[in-house]
């Protein structure tokens, strides 16, 4: 029988039934091979040779001098593809090869996770389809290209709004009916059990070398940990290493666009409690339970849901998450390229910027903070070139 795959009260399988033995497998064969040698280890091996892992986490002394804290980047935008997506396609991709599934199926909003899915189709020969909302379409031609270089076939979904809920709701119906020979690859921490646990496990890579390096430079641990939110599994996958050091606090920037009042993808901050993608969590949604556009300048932290192991450790107070507002996270984007030559993700400028708020406040002078560079921001050029007025 499958666990309820409760943290807290949060989290558990809101599906239709027909969904429950495909959820059961999925558990099975996750719970089978994530202690398994020879699943992991070939897993290593495409994790450092096609992803290329471990990656540095590199003392960023620029940025330190100028903020007064000791600063860690965790260079996940170094990986193959450009962030830490790939850790969680090549996880799940692998146990589709080894659950004997033949065919991967996913969605994708602006097209990120929709390319880690992508490259791991080729690598294991998977025929595979990704659902995108036709506006996302129009907005994402070359992420579509990407995609179908891969031998992905993007298809278009005309429904509702023509954007990442719709392709969700399209990628459900075609795993209800092809449940037997194909794998749902969830991109983040969220949707019904196994998933937040599957994906996090997939990410915690991230963490545990994170630990392990730090102690090497600092013979301590950090005072600070910081990522963003979009679903929520950089963030996981980072944290995982330090929840139960209790004196690391864990700090989530989230997509706080606008500002309050304003449009935003803030979840965990503005959101209230409610059922979305298969699981009880935080949700941006109006008094009549109807969820609400969110909204950032960074693609994957416009999602009106967060992962349910996120809104524990902020009901518990384990972790803090932070509105980062779009004006903030440029802010960030631009001190990181300018300070280290490093240009960042627009999503991983929201965990620099909050750094930079971090170190600011008195109290904080002088700590060691490790921020999650989740990935690279060649992708955002062109948004960031509008915003900075610059003809591109
Ligand atoms: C997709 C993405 C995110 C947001 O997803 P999480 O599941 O919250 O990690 C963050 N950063 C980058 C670079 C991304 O591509």
């Amino acid at each position: 029988m499958i666990k309820d795959g409760k943290f807290g009260k949060y989290g558990g399988i809101f599906v239709p039934e027909l969904l429950i033995p495909a959820l059961e497998e999925l558990e099975a064969a996750f719970l089978k091979y994530k202690d398994h040698t020879k699943f992991n280890n070939e897993l290593e091996y495409y994790l450092s040779e096609f992803a290329g892992r471990p990656t540095s986490l590199y003392y960023a002394k620029n940025l330190s001098v100028k903020l007064g804290c000791k600063i860690y980047l965790k260079r996940e935008d170094l990986l193959h593809t450009g962030a830490h997506k790939i850790n969680n396609t090549l996880g799940q991709g692998l146990l589709a090869k080894y659950m004997g599934k033949e065919r991967l199926i996913a969605e994708t909003g602006a097209g990120q996770h929709g390319i880690a899915t992508a490259v791991v189709g080729a690598l294991f020969g998977f025929p595979t389809d990704v659902y995108m909302g036709s506006a996302d379409i129009e907005r994402q031609k070359l992420n579509v290209l990407r995609m179908e270089l891969s031998g992905t076939r993007v298809l278009s979904v005309e429904s509702g709004s023509k954007t990442l809920k719709d392709a969700i709701n399209q990628a459900l119906r075609d795993w209800i009916t092809n449940v037997e020979t194909t794998h749902y690859l969830i991109g983040s921490t969220v949707g019904p059990h196994p998933y937040p646990e599957m994906v996090k496990h997939f990410q915690s890579v991230i963490g545990l070398e994170t630990r392990q390096q730090i102690i090497e430079k600092e013979e301590k641990l950090p005072d600070a940990v910081i990522a963003c939110v979009g679903g929520g599994s950089n963030a996981l996958g980072i944290f995982s290493a330090f929840l139960n050091d209790k004196n690391v606090e864990l700090i989530g920037a989230e997509g706080g666009g606008d500002g309050p009042g304003g449009r935003n993808g803030a979840t965990l901050t503005y959101g209230t409690e409610g059922v979305l993608h298969g699981s009880l969590s935080f949700v941006l949604q109006d008094h009549d339970g109807q969820i609400s556009e969110a909204h950032s300048v960074s693609a994957g932290l416009d999602y009106p849901g967060v992962g349910p192991e996120h809104s524990q450790l902020k009901v518990t107070g384990r972790a803090k998450y932070v509105p980062i507002m779009d004006k903030e996270a440029l802010r960030g984007f631009e001190l990181l390229s300018k300070y280290e030559g490093i240009i960042p993700a627009l999503e991983s400028s929201h965990a620099v910027a909050c750094a930079e708020k971090y170190a600011k406040k008195p109290e904080n002078k002088g700590k060691t903070i490790i921020v999650n560079l989740s990935g690279r921001g060649d992708k955002d050029m062109h948004i960031v070139s509008q915003k900075m007025g610059v003809k591109a």
